[in-house]
């Protein structure tokens, strides 16, 4: 197919990456092998070099992987992308790649749990500094600012906080002080929000969730927007080997291609889920993108396509009430892990985020009663149904 890049997300997520693919096989097949021949000597020392391109080893490229490569970068408006084995993978080699010894980081403090304590532990033992900023807020990134901070990298929706913070507004601060600004887009996917198309220079996401959808595959994937960082990154990624494997590659990109079908019902499912939470005598408070009450409402309508399917909310009653509500559940099911077809509750101050101290998850609005929900594509009845059962089953607290 000519041109993917004229088309609509709806058509790329079906057809991206699956040009060009040998004895005309309509989805790019598994190349299940390590290494590659060479046709001659001569042919090897080519490829080495990079006189010629083509394919080496496995861990350096292989065709399926790059057959699914080329759909993220598609979606993403991006240059190239590099897939890695798990979305921890595609964040250590982005950080890797950026930085050295002495450098600084600016992070947003509503962040994937294990994205705080990689900075916090693996980076600062090779003297990465780092300062955890609320990014919704464009003072205090500018505060953070010193002479050696070479990156922002921002979580938009936060995670589980989903705080929103502007990708352009911020961009318009790492492109006037030459910073790269890394954007995490697992909470939305490419089909709500494309950070490249509005300033920023790196783009990740956790395979694992949106993308692959299906809650089967761990993987992760890096997107640039030029060919030097590509080059740079694919330096890094196959010294450090966190890469994607084949079989993994494969099933992500089967997982594409209805990936523009599933948001739609995401999104759809979420917004009747929130509204009805909000309205619900024993919730607290409820944070979704698409409710009025959101914070940086305006923020999300502007730079994301619909408001994706992740909700934060709080029940009357703090983290007893929490336990007991998640415990009388019986079609959301209790486990971590976002973004596929089931839905899916957990309790971040326990689960995802306990890996950072209390005090730390209070300054980024983690109480210990939040609970976080991925609504599924289930029937929205069925979930609205579930959740007022296990609420109704609360009242003798
Ligand atoms: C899950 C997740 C990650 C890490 O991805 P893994 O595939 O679990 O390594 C990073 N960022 C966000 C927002 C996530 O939800």
């Amino acid at each position: 197919m000519k041109n993917i890049n004229k088309f609509s997300d709806e058509t790329k997520t079906v057809h991206a990456g699956c040009s060009n693919i040998s004895e005309g096989s309509v989805v790019p097949p598994i190349y299940q092998t390590s290494t590659f021949k060479f046709q001659s000597a001569d042919h090897g020392a080519r490829l080495f070099s990079g006189k010629e391109q083509g394919y080496i080893y496995t861990r350096m490229l292989n065709p399926t992987v790059k057959a699914f490569e080329d759909a993220v970068a598609v979606l993403e408006n991006g240059h190239k992308s590099l897939a890695c084995g798990s979305g921890m993978a595609a964040i250590h080699t982005i950080f890797a790649t950026l930085l050295q010894s002495g450098d600084h980081v600016i992070c947003s403090e509503a962040v994937y749990g294990p994205t705080n304590t990689l900075l916090n532990t693996v980076m600062a033992k090779f003297g990465v500094e780092v300062d955890f900023v609320d990014t919704s807020n464009l003072n205090a990134i500018m505060h953070a600012f010193r002479d050696n901070t070479k990156v922002v990298y921002i979580e938009t929706p936060g995670n589980p906080t989903l705080v929103i913070s502007d990708i352009e507004k911020i961009s318009a601060i790492t492109k006037a002080k030459d910073v790269k600004l890394v954007v995490d887009n697992t909470f939305l996917s490419p089909i709500l929000q494309k950070p490249l198309d509005i300033g920023a220079d790196i783009v990740m996401h956790s395979l694992t969730k949106y993308l692959n959808g299906h809650a089967d595959v761990v993987g992760g994937i890096v997107v640039v927007n030029n060919e030097d960082d590509y080059q740079l990154f694919r330096k890094t990624l196959n010294q450090i080997g966190g890469v994607q494997d084949p079989f993994n590659s494969f099933l992500v990109h089967r997982g594409l291609k209805t990936l523009s079908l599933r948001i739609e019902r995401h999104c759809h499912n979420a917004m009747i889920v929130a509204t009805f939470l909000e309205n619900h005598k024993n919730i607290k408070w409820v944070r979704y993108p698409g409710l009025k009450s959101h914070p940086q409402h305006n923020i999300a309508k502007k730079q994301m396509k619909d408001s994706g399917g992740m909700i934060a909310f709080e029940i009357e009653g703090g983290l007893r009430a929490g336990e007991i509500f998640m415990d009388n559940l019986n079609l959301c099911q209790l486990a971590v892990s976002l973004g596929g077809v089931e839905t899916l509750i957990q309790h971040p101050a326990s689960m995802t985020h306990a890996s950072m101290s209390q005090k730390q998850r209070l300054k980024s609005n983690i109480t210990d009663g939040l609970v976080r929900l991925s609504v599924g594509i289930e029937n929205v009845d069925d979930i609205i149904n579930d959740l007022e059962n296990a609420l109704s089953s609360m009242h003798f607290i």
